[in-house]
């Protein structure tokens, strides 16, 4: 009788939930906090999810991420801070910028005391566990980990778990032959789910190796996209000359030949095609190889949400999930991620909890990965800490933008001139448009040879696929004046200015105005 009536009490608390205005027991007293799965692809650009309705979704690459937008809410606006592996993920699990949490770069990475997500989900009750492509250095500070050693492999992958000899001991995935590492993360995850105890409600931090390069897919898909043409960007025949002279030959190309890391390289491409032959070639592979590994993701995660269905806990589990960043798939003649530009800078973000989200709803609201871990808190129940530069998206959840929510994000990419030959840059974003200033230099000042400094103004409303450089006409030079102080706002509130960096700060001097 006495659990009966705690069961209606629950029960009611449930229901007058979404009355209930966001705070810190969001959920009623008696009812059990959520469980919380958190799941993160690696490069998963949002337009390659079929519900975010680009070019691709007719290849209706995702039906499980699909029916998960159907069911929850999907985040048209969220954007990284930092477009790259380490530095988003640090970010997520710190709720901070990249020059506070110190990892700037592929070479940052946080020690335990600063893995402060986890901790605090421990705090709240809850029992936390990391499965999948980790990429931050150190032991994770979950209670359970079965982790990739940095990029970690395809194909029968190894992994350091809990109990071991942190970094020294690893576990090979054997009794497979060329286990798929979404097989692998996904079997562990729901080993883990199946063998636990607890009557803790879960904190999972489920991460996919997949679809990151070199787009390896299990052998299966071999066949998908066999006989498709995957279509065209509308900027893939770019000629490159439309943003600044800040850009004008750096990343890297997909058509370009003589480059070893243009995508024909890596495509294995004939070199003696023609020009134009040579390039559609080498994006129809890379995208095929591409979605072929984003196929195994949401082939997976059909199965981690049948088991969720099965053992009664799908409805009763927030599920989100993201990618560390977004990734230019031919836009601009491009691959790779790093840039400030639409595809890279966006990041997917569904999330799933029918107790809260109406199901099928969609916001414009800005967001950014510095707003996860006040989030996840949020939905378990305790405030973020106020060394978190983001906020909760709680109220966007229940359908409700409050009226001082933010109404741009600042974004710093670092890395100048290295690996994919991307110049450094920040900016800042609003609904309508995209001021973007490359500076020119590495923030160590170092041997890569400077590039040529310039701003880059974009209309996202006219030119959403970022065709046209307005920096420079003069019908916008209110506009930039305006971006131009809220980007020097942005960069003092979050910590983000270069006084750390005296070279970088007398070219910010000589070219803001
Ligand atoms: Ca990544």
């Amino acid at each position: 009788m006495n659990s009966r009536r705690q069961f209606l009490k629950a029960a009611l608390a449930s229901a007058a939930a979404p009355l209930v205005s966001a705070g810190t027991r969001a959920y009623g007293a008696p009812q059990k906090k959520p469980n919380i799965l958190y799941i993160m692809s690696d490069d998963h650009a949002a337009h390659a999810i079929g519900a975010y309705g680009s070019r691709l979704a007719k290849l209706n690459p995702t039906p499980t991420l699909d029916r998960l937008a159907r069911e929850g809410m999907l985040f048209e606006n969220c954007f990284c801070t930092n477009s790259i592996c380490v530095p988003s993920r640090a970010t997520i699990l710190t709720g901070q910028y990249s020059q506070t949490n110190g990892a700037l770069d592929l070479g940052g990475g946080l020690q335990p005391p600063q893995q402060t997500l986890p901790h605090l989900m421990k705090q709240a009750g809850y029992e936390t566990a990391m499965v999948g492509k980790w990429h931050l250095k150190h032991e994770p500070a979950f209670d359970y980990y079965c982790v990739l050693p940095g990029q970690g492999s395809y194909f029968n992958p190894i992994m350091r778990e809990t109990g071991g000899n942190w970094p020294k001991d690893t576990r090979r995935f054997s009794g497979y032959d060329c286990k798929h590492s979404s097989d692998a993360i996904t079997d562990v995850s729901m080993a883990w789910l199946k063998k636990r105890k607890s009557d803790k409600p879960f904190f999972l931090m489920h991460h996919y190796k997949a679809p990151h390069d070199n787009f390896a897919n299990a052998e299966r898909y071999d066949w998908l996209y066999q006989d498709i043409d995957i279509p065209e960007p509308e900027s893939l025949w770019d000629s490159g000359n439309h943003g600044s002279e800040a850009t004008k030959g750096t990343g890297t190309s997909i058509g370009k030949r003589c480059d070893w890391r243009n995508m024909g390289h890596h495509m294995f491409v004939d070199r003696s095609l023609s020009g134009e032959e040579y390039k559609r070639t080498a994006y129809q592979r890379y995208l095929k190889k591409y979605l072929r590994t984003v196929r195994g993701v949401d082939d997976n995660l059909a199965r981690l949400f049948e088991y969720l269905k099965k053992s009664g806990q799908m409805d009763n589990t927030v599920i989100v999930y993201s990618s560390d960043q977004g990734m230019m798939l031919g836009e601009h003649d491009f691959m790779d991620k790093r840039w400030m530009y639409e595809e890279s800078l966006r990041m997917p973000l569904l999330v799933r909890y029918p107790k809260m989200i109406k199901a099928g709803s969609r916001s414009d609201a800005i967001v950014n990965n510095t707003d996860f871990a006040p989030t996840l808190l949020e939905l378990a129940g305790v405030e973020a800490p106020s060394s978190m530069h983001g906020r909760s998206i709680v109220p966007l959840l229940r359908d409700r933008e409050p009226a001082d929510w933010r109404k741009s994000t600042y974004y710093r990419y670092w890395m100048h001139m290295t690996h994919h030959d991307n110049p450094a840059h920040f900016g800042v974003r609003t609904k309508r448009y995209k001021l973007i200033f490359f500076y020119g230099l590495h923030y160590v000042p170092e041997r890569r040879k400077p590039t040529q400094p310039g701003w880059e103004l974009y209309d996202m409303k006219n030119d959403p696929h970022e065709m046209n450089n307005l920096y420079g006409d003069a019908k916008y030079a209110g506009v930039v004046k305006e971006l131009k102080t809220e980007l020097r706002r942005l960069r003092r509130k979050y910590n983000e200015t270069d006084a750390k960096y005296p070279h970088i700060q007398k070219v910010i001097d000589k070219y803001w105005d």
